[in-house]
């Protein structure tokens, strides 16, 4: 394929071989692209206005050729303005433009290949990450029961991490003699405490980010063999797939910092995502688990019960319990 030249200079404009300063370019006469300039000095249009020229100053431009093998200049406002109806000069337009995009984004390639080891390093550390991730939501899914998983998944689409008790407020209604006639519950849902969300758990994401990596790990294998002669569509998916390693590392960077802030977080509040009491003590024996100790399943019977004594106070109700 022929190349787009760029010029930087009226004296490499004035070397281009058939060049004629003052050279009248009319629709008609125009034959193809040479190249385009974007100067800091300005030219004078070449395009034929009358008997003379158009001669408008301007900085971008193109070196055009002509249909006597000539050569010559047109300022980029005219070339749209009055060439653009003529479909040969369109067509070679587009065409250059291809070959301009091309251009940019083999530099883009380079600008990859020049930073590759940092690339290819920060490959390495995603997908060093979103494994621990994977694990990290395996081993969930391992330890709590479904019910939780599932409640903790919904906490992460609705993203407002609050955790909800259902409690219990009895009143007793007794006679002049102390003896109780009538009691009414007063039954509210409040918040205990909040639990930050986990967007580990949406597994269709975690698919995507693993693809993107998979995708950046061939590209960078394929990117080799590209060779002298690049395909407009090949580059275009490289570069594309190699630029989103760095936002792809982003993503699962900010998964890991919700996790470790869950870690982090009062894992207890997990027995309160369930109704099942099974699931319930399991929560607390992940929560201890979590925390470097290793409980037996009696001692987390216990340590429920004084949990939910503890938050029953603590709101001063009569009883709480899992929604
Ligand atoms: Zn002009």
């Amino acid at each position: 394929m022929s190349l787009v030249r760029q010029f930087s200079s009226l004296e490499e404009i004035r070397a281009v071989v058939g060049f004629i300063d003052d050279n009248p370019v009319g629709e008609h006469d125009f034959s193809g692209f040479v190249g385009y300039y974007r100067l800091k000095d300005s030219l004078s249009c070449c395009v034929r206005d009358g008997i003379g020229l158009c001669g408008q100053r301007h900085q971008f431009g193109f070196v055009v050729r002509l249909k006597d093998d000539t050569a010559s200049i047109v300022g980029n406002e005219c070339a749209s303005t009055k060439f653009g109806a003529n479909e040969h000069y369109r067509s070679s337009r587009q065409e250059m433009e291809k070959k301009l995009a091309l251009r940019s984004k083999l530099a883009g390639l380079e600008n990859v290949l020049q930073n590759r080891e940092t690339s290819e390093s920060l490959l390495a550390q995603a997908e060093t990450a979103l494994q621990r991730i994977q694990e990290f939501k395996d081993e969930l899914e391992r330890m709590l029961g479904p019910l939780i998983v599932k409640a903790l998944s919904s906490m992460a689409k609705n993203s407002d991490g609050r955790v909800v008790a259902r409690t219990i407020t009895t009143r007793f209604q007794k006679d002049k003699d102390g003896k109780i006639v009538d009691r009414e519950d007063n039954v509210e849902d409040v918040v205990v405490g909040r639990l930050p969300s986990l967007s580990a758990l949406d597994a269709q994401r975690l698919r995507d980010l693993s693809d993107r990596l998979v995708a950046a790990k061939r590209a960078f294998s394929r990117i080799d063999t590209i060779g002298r002669r690049p395909i407009a569509k090949e580059v275009t998916y490289l570069s594309s797939t190699i630029s989103r390693i760095e936002p792809t590392g982003g993503e699962i960077a900010k998964m890991s910092a919700q996790i470790k802030s869950f870690l982090a977080s009062d894992l207890g509040l997990l027995s309160f995502l369930s109704r099942n009491h099974k699931d319930r003590v399991q929560a607390v024996i992940y929560a201890h688990a979590k925390n470097g100790q290793m409980i037996s399943k009696a001692v987390a019977e216990t340590w429920l019960e004084q949990l939910t004594e503890a938050t029953r106070k603590r709101l001063g109700v009569s009883a709480v319990r899992p929604v």
